[in-house]
Order: structure tokens, then C-alpha cells, then sequence
């Protein structure tokens, strides 16, 4: 069984550690579902501050990571400065880094190696844009983006220390939700190609999540289809409806 995950990702919000430190309180004093592994993603600012108040069954994700353990690379933070510091999860391959930040999915790949190397688990986004989908390349290009992992994952027990989020581009910050039909047929479309690419056992243990627009009114129908196991929720995270995603199944 798949323990559903609902994931928070705070991007470049909120504006002030006061702010953040609202959010940060409105979370410990909510019921969350004991079912739900729940993990939120502040800015990096802010990493420790949330790290040391929340709650202690919420964990703290970084928005991403480098490669390299450390040395002169100006304005990065290493996996391993995360996991030192007790954060659990990193997000790598965010649209938003891929699109803004012209970040492959090889240089995906070689810090998603990193952070399992280190321990540190990973929230690994894919998602195709608009024109692909209606090119009917979907399932083409989140492929090639899993793909990249594939190769530098040797060994499939590291799979169990990764999270797959699907976001597909046109759904991100958009409004324009996918429907449970496409988000369903994805899912199933990822872990038939990790069946294939890694072992039967990987696919069907690995947590397939959707990202894109989710909020407390359209969560309900994605969580009863049966391949998606929860939610990278972006805007939505920073209200107080965040809890009512968290407790969708309850
Ligand atoms: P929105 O929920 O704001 O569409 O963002 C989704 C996302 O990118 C989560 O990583």
C-alpha cells in the first residue's frame, strides 16, 4: 500500500519570516490526517526556522539542491547541507527551475543522484506543456524526463526514496486543472514505463502524485482515482486550505 502524500510547495512565498511563521502556526494548531504523509517546502530562507517550530509530523523539503557536496559554487546549497541540517526531502525538476532556470533533465538527474546518495529523498517533478500535450506527446516526454533518473538509478531500492510528482505545465498556477481522466491515465502511463524501465515491484510501490492548480474543491476526484496518490499542491499551500487537501480521505 502506498501511503498518500500531500506535498506543500511554498515557492518564493511567503514574503516575511512573520509570514511565514503564520503559516507555520496555522498548520500545528490543525487536525491533520495520520494516514498522510505530509511535507511542506518553504524557501530556502526559511528552511530552519520552519524546520525547528512545526510540528513534528510534518517534514520540510527543500525547492532544490546542488550537486556537488560543497565548494566554490556561489549560491547554491548542497544535498548534503540539507540532510545535515535534518531536512528530509528535496524537489527537483520543478517546471518553473526547467523553464526559468534552463535546467536539463541530465542536471535534474545529476542532483537527484546527490540527494540519494546522501539520503535525502526526492520529490521528482515531470509534467509535459501545452503544445506537447496536444501534439500527443504526454506520455513521450514525461518518459524522457523519468527517463534521465532511470539511467543514473543503478539500483532500484533507491526508488523507494523518490516521489514522483506528474504537474503538467498548463495546469501549473493556471487555474485550468487536469482532468481525473488525463491525471488517471498518466499515472498509469508512468508506472508502466517504470515496470519496464526498473522492476514491476518499483511500480507499484513508488508514490505517483499530481501537481497543477489542486485546491480544497477539485482534490476530491483526483484522490479516488486509483493511481494517484496524492498532491504537489503550490498556491493552495499557503492557505488555509491546505489542511482540507491533506485531509481529503478522512
Ligand atoms: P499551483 O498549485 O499553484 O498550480 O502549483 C503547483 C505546483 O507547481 C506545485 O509544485
Amino acid at each position: 500500500p502506498r501511503k498518500f502524500f500531500v506535498g506543500g510547495n511554498f515557492k518564493m512565498n511567503p514574503r516575511s519570516p512573520e509570514e511565514n511563521e503564520r503559516l507555520i502556526n496555522f498548520f500545528n494548531g490543525s487536525v491533520l490526517d495520520p494516514h498522510t504523509e505530509v511535507v511542506i517546502a518553504p524557501p530556502s530562507l526559511f528552511l530552519i526556522p520552519t524546520l525547528e517550530n512545526i510540528r513534528k509530523d510534518v517534514k520540510i523539503a527543500a525547492q532544490n539542491c546542488y550537486f556537488q557536496s560543497d565548494g566554490a559554487y556561489t549560491g547554491e546549497i548542497s544535498a548534503t547541507q540539507l540532510y545535515n541540517s535534518g531536512i528530509e526531502y528535496v524537489i527537483l525538476g520543478h517546471s518553473e527551475r526547467r523553464r526559468l532556470f534552463h535546467e536539463t533533465s541530465e542536471f535534474v538527474a545529476q542532483k537527484t543522484r546527490a540527494a540519494l546518495d546522501c539520503d535525502l529523498n526526492v520529490i521528482l517533478c515531470v509534467g509535459e506543456t501545452l503544445e506537447e500535450r496536444e501534439a500527443g506527446r504526454a506520455q513521450n516526454v514525461v518518459e524522457s524526463q523519468l527517463q534521465a533518473i532511470v539511467a543514473i538509478t543503478k539500483d532500484p531500492e533507491h526508488w523507494s526514496h523518490i516521489v514522483v510528482a506528474y504537474e503538467p505545465v498548463w495546469a501549473i498556477g493556471t487555474g485550468k486543472i487536469a482532468t481525473s481522466a488525463q491525471v488517471q491515465e498518466t499515472h498509469v502511463g508512468i508506472r508502466r514505463y517504470l515496470a519496464t524501465a526498473v522492476s514491476h515491484d518499483v511500480a507499484e510501490s513508488t508514490r505517483i502524485i499530481y501537481g497543477g492548480s489542486v485546491n480544497a474543491n477539485n482534490c476530491k476526484g483526483l484522490a479516488s482515482q486509483p493511481d494517484v496518490d496524492g498532491f504537489l499542491v503550490g498556491g493552495a499551500s499557503l492557505k488555509p486550505e491546505f489542511v482540507d487537501i491533506v485531509n481529503v480521505r478522512v
